[in-house]
């Protein structure tokens, strides 16, 4: 299966290194071996390097990062929340991205930060006013995000810019994979914490789905190549600390890792 990466051989290039910088390079995975490639969507690799030797990028330098909140009955009725009856959208900023590997930092003003893995859609092509049933046409393919979310000043700031914007609260990755080389609703998000156990959850218990949710969004939003939608967390969410791991993965796309260090 293709699996798209964003990759730098500089091993200090920042996580949101855009992809006009130098450092910024595109490649197709083949095992241990990445093949860079003209741009983020070509298939036809040239030179190789191991994946091991090389800083991986977030996959997407996105103009925005659209996130879908409660998306899920149980993780909606787990944190107490009313089940949506439309889409409750939000937005995490492209400057909260980085790389699988790379550090969450746990701000000194967060008194309770929270792990959430989701499916992710990639969009291929511009998108706005997009019929539900055409979402296929819009979409690349699929990664995963870490929702990183300070629980305690969701609640006290009412909007969620802080707690969920925070720089780094967006680990995103490792992989793009086309939507063709994954059957949707086999699609299956777990999430460990320090090798425990926390997150198993199907994308067939999404209350509005990918189609719904690009309609419902370009109708007021258009979407560029490379903008994101993260679709929401399965039940089992909670709390993160300084020292932990945490990985996200979706069975096809790969595994998202990233250690919590305080800030
Ligand atoms: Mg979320």
């Amino acid at each position: 299966m293709r699996k798209h990466v964003r990759f730098s051989l500089n091993h200090n290039a920042w996580p949101t290194t855009p992809d006009s910088s130098p450092l910024a390079r595109y490649g197709v995975v083949e095992g241990e071996w990445v093949y860079e490639t003209d741009s983020l969507w070509d298939t036809a690799g040239k030179e190789g390097y191991a994946l091991s030797e090389v800083r991986l990028l977030p996959p997407v330098c996105p103009t925005k990062i659209v996130c879908v909140g409660r998306n899920y009955v149980d993780h909606a009725k787990e944190l107490g929340n009313p089940v949506p009856v439309e889409p409750l959208i939000f937005y995490k900023p492209p400057s909260s991205l980085i790389a699988s590997g790379d550090n969450i930092v746990y701000p000194s003003f967060v008194g309770q930060m929270s792990f959430e893995g989701e499916l992710t859609l990639v969009m291929g092509r511009q998108a706005r006013n997009v019929a539900a049933e055409d979402w296929e046409q819009y979409v690349y393919g699929y990664t995963i995000v870490n929702d990183i979310t300070a629980r305690d000043l969701q609640k006290k700031d009412g909007q969620w810019a802080r707690a969920k914007g925070c720089d780094t609260f967006c680990p995103c990755g490792p992989f793009i994979v086309p939507r063709t080389a994954l059957h949707f609703d086999d699609i299956r998000i777990r999430s460990w914490v320090n090798g425990q156990p926390k997150q198993d959850g199907s994308v067939r218990d999404m209350i509005f789905s990918p189609g719904a949710i690009i309609a419902y969004v370009t109708q007021f939003l258009t979407l560029e190549p490379g903008d994101i939608i993260a679709t929401g967390t399965p039940p089992g969410v909670g709390p993160l600390e300084p020292g932990d791991s945490v990985k996200v993965a979706i069975e096809g796309i790969g595994a998202l890792e990233n250690k919590v260090i305080r800030g």
